[in-house]
């Protein structure tokens, strides 16, 4: 396993397959007003490809091919606000897109325990450590333990989505679940947009 560090963007010709399991860190929880600092991304080959944003760059070409590549799946945990952080800081809509949380909840109705950490402990057999989740993550320079950290949220994705989509499969409810992750990009817009709770559109 390998941890690639880049400045700004990802380098040319940089190939993460059709898969591409993606996770962001931010300044804060709101999308609108806390800034991209990291974006992490792995193909599922055990490597972690890690990008630094800087405060107020506006433009990452070769990252935003990616991200609105439509050939290429984008696998998020959460999307919603990775989905949210990227449409804020480069003003583009990621997509197709795939999220294990959205997954999780639709099969796993007999718990609440949606969070990354338990899902990789019960379909990955690994144990991730959060205790760098909430540190700063607009740093020029990123700890040992940061790096480790924000790789190990990508490093694992591509095999919990086969857990849950097996499941979704057997289940019958693979359909309903693409049907959300279609929508997850305009989810993610009208969060930005002040449409999030308790604005809810879907709210009563
Ligand atoms: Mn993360």
């Amino acid at each position: 396993m390998a941890i690639y560090l880049y400045q700004n963007d990802l380098p040319d010709g940089l190939a993460l397959g059709p898969v591409v399991a993606i996770d962001t860190e931010t300044m804060g929880l709101n999308p609108a007003r806390d800034r991209l600092c990291l974006v992490q991304l792995s193909s599922g080959d055990g490597n972690a490809h890690l990008v630094q944003i800087a405060r107020g760059q506006v433009g990452a070409p070769n990252l935003v091919a990616l991200l609105t590549d439509p050939t290429v799946l984008k696998l998020f945990h959460f999307g919603r606000f990775d989905i949210a952080a990227l449409q804020a800081a480069f003003g583009v809509a990621t997509a197709p897109v795939w999220c294990t949380k959205i997954a999780s909840r639709m099969i796993r109705t007999y718990t609440d325990r949606h969070g990354l950490k338990y899902l990789l402990l019960e379909y990955a057999g690994v144990d991730v450590s959060k205790a760098q989740q909430t540190s700063d993550w607009g740093s020029a320079v990123l700890t040992d333990a940061q790096r480790d950290y924000a790789a190990s949220d990508v490093l694992y994705l591509h095999k919990l989505k086969e857990a849950l989509e097996a499941i979704l499969i057997r289940e019958d409810r693979l359909a309903l679940a693409q049907a959300c992750f279609d929508f997850l990009p305009t989810r993610a817009k009208l969060d930005l947009m002040g449409w999030d709770e308790p604005n809810d559109i879907f709210h009563h």
